[in-house]
């Protein structure tokens, strides 16, 4: 591991250990992730842009200011960030032909925070069209392979940052969650995968799908890298109305290795028909070794409303991508179709060409939702469901400190497998949706394999309690190795 060819295998916190004692360079750590893509990247197709250039000059920036004797927790650490989140300079396509050539004139807030911790930014990563998806498969570009089985799909729709971090191609990486896309990729690649509270995270900068459900998070090798990233992704922005005014804690000081007194409820709901078999097996041992940990667990926690959590997302989350999605009309942003001989024509060939099928697929049944007629059958009527579901976590946060569910239903499925049936694609995320609706925060661990897929394990708790998913996450981290194991590749 020493050997600096190696570099690209440490997590943030061995990195920066190194870099502090001046044992690496910056430099020299980007350079190991570097060669690390050109060795896998053509295998599993992650990155829509690769900064080498700027990369190599941060880091040399990086160096320079340590040099100096300032040092942060990402100082000089290498890092992709999903497509979707703007870099000032760098192409933001967000996986789709109508931001193919979009380069925003500003950072995202989040950037902007690494920028100030002089964080190596190596590139963008693969995803769903608009976040889109649960496979990448919806990229416009090209679809990213689960690095654990190259026929499989990583998850999405941060799926590019998934398998990116798998693979060690980065450190670490930034995606976006509005119904499991944090998670169930992290999930399917064996990775950790936080999706905070809303509100917690700053959404300037993030190219909205459905507003109200969005969160950016990280994506890392271990427990103790996820609550380094929080430490500096948190936090409040007058920039934005959803922005919770909240003390951030330190979240390193979560990371013990008891679960002593704590209140485990196992929701019913969660364990669906359908489920794998060896998944539910798997889950089964985990929670065996929480109440070794101390946790007392109780199997008969219940959240009765969970049923209707994929309706009310499917009719909601298009709603609001219906309107969101509603500024992409040529005139303004990324693609504008040629040769049109009236503006009503432009608008038209622009979306017609610009945007893929299951964007359109969104923002028709958005638009549809949203349409006079069956505004307070559909929309209304889901807004008021979502209030149900709020209520029932609320409710069910007073007798537990947090509720530990699958984070998918089955491990990664094979690519074109859901390709052609929307409904399935959908299912993939049943265990994860809910959360987002009810605006917690919620992670994904490694909790073992079948037949070599790796099976993920969410863990819940309720709004700007990070902390307790932290500890929980962390002591079964420590009493597990599963992730140590990297994909063969
Ligand atoms: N798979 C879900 C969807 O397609 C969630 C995506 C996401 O979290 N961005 O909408």
């Amino acid at each position: 591991m020493n050997a600096v060819s190696d570099l690209y295998q440490l997590t943030i916190h061995e990195a920066h250990e190194l870099l502090r004692q001046r044992k690496i360079s910056s430099v020299e750590l980007t350079k190991s992730a570097l060669t690390r893509m050109a060795v896998v990247e053509s295998k599993v197709r992650a990155c829509i842009t690769i900064t080498d250039e700027s990369a190599l000059e941060q880091a040399a920036e990086a160096d320079t200011h340590i040099g100096t004797g300032h040092i942060q927790p990402l100082t000089g650490i290498p890092t992709l960030v999903k497509d979707l989140i703007c870099t000032k300079g760098i192409r933001t396509t967000c996986g789709s032909k109508m931001l193919e050539a979009f380069v925003p004139p500003y950072d995202a807030t989040v950037i902007e925070k690494l920028k100030a911790q002089k964080a190596v930014i190596l590139g963008k990563t693969n995803m769903d069209e608009f976040a889109m998806g649960s496979s990448t498969e919806h990229s416009a570009f090209f679809p990213t392979h689960n690095p654990w089985d190259l026929s499989r799909v990583p998850g999405g729709s941060s799926g590019g940052s998934a398998a990116a971090v798998a693979t060690d191609e980065a450190v670490y990486a930034l995606g976006s969650d509005t119904g499991g896309s944090i998670r169930q990729p992290a999930g399917f690649c064996s990775i950790v995968g936080l999706k905070p509270s809303y509100g917690r995270v700053s959404r300037f900068g993030l190219v909205a799908f459905a507003s109200s459900l969005d969160q950016i998070g990280p994506l890392t090798k271990d427990v103790t890298d996820c609550a380094l990233v929080m430490n500096v992704l948190a936090g409040y922005t007058p920039r934005e109305s959803t922005s919770v005014p909240c003390p951030v804690p330190d979240y390193t000081k979560s990371l013990v290795r008891n679960l002593k007194d704590l209140r485990i409820g196992i929701p019913q709901e969660y364990f669906v028909e359908g489920m794998q078999q060896e998944v539910r097996d798997a889950l089964e041992t985990a929670i065996g070794r929480l109440k070794q940990l101390g946790a007392q667990v109780d199997r008969e926690a219940s959240l009765p409303s969970t049923k209707y959590a994929l309706a009310v997302y499917y009719i909601l989350a298009p709603s609001e991508a219906s309107a969101n999605l509603a500024r992409y009309d040529g005139v303004k942003y990324g693609f504008s179709a040629p040769n049109a001989s009236n503006a009503i024509e432009a608008t038209e060939r622009t979306r017609q060409s610009g945007f893929g099928p299951e964007v359109k697929r969104r923002i028709m049944l958005g638009t549809y939702a949203l349409s006079a007629g069956y505004y307070d059958a559909y929309y209304v009527k889901a807004q008021k469901v979502r209030t149900l579901i709020r209520q029932e976590f609320e409710d069910i946060f007073r007798k537990y400190d947090a509720l530990v569910t699958p984070t998918s239903p089955t491990v990664a499925f094979n690519l074109g497998e859901k390709l052609e049936d929307p409904l399935q694609m959908y299912l993939a995320d049943v265990c994860t949706l809910p959360i987002n609706i009810a605006g917690v925060p919620a992670i994904s661990v490694p909790a073992g394999f079948v037949d070599g897929l790796p099976v993920g394990m969410q863990i819940i708790a309720k709004p700007f309690d990070e902390e307790t998913i932290l500890r929980v996450a962390f002591a079964y981290e420590q009493a597990t190795d599963w992730h140590e194991r990297r994909p063969p590749l």
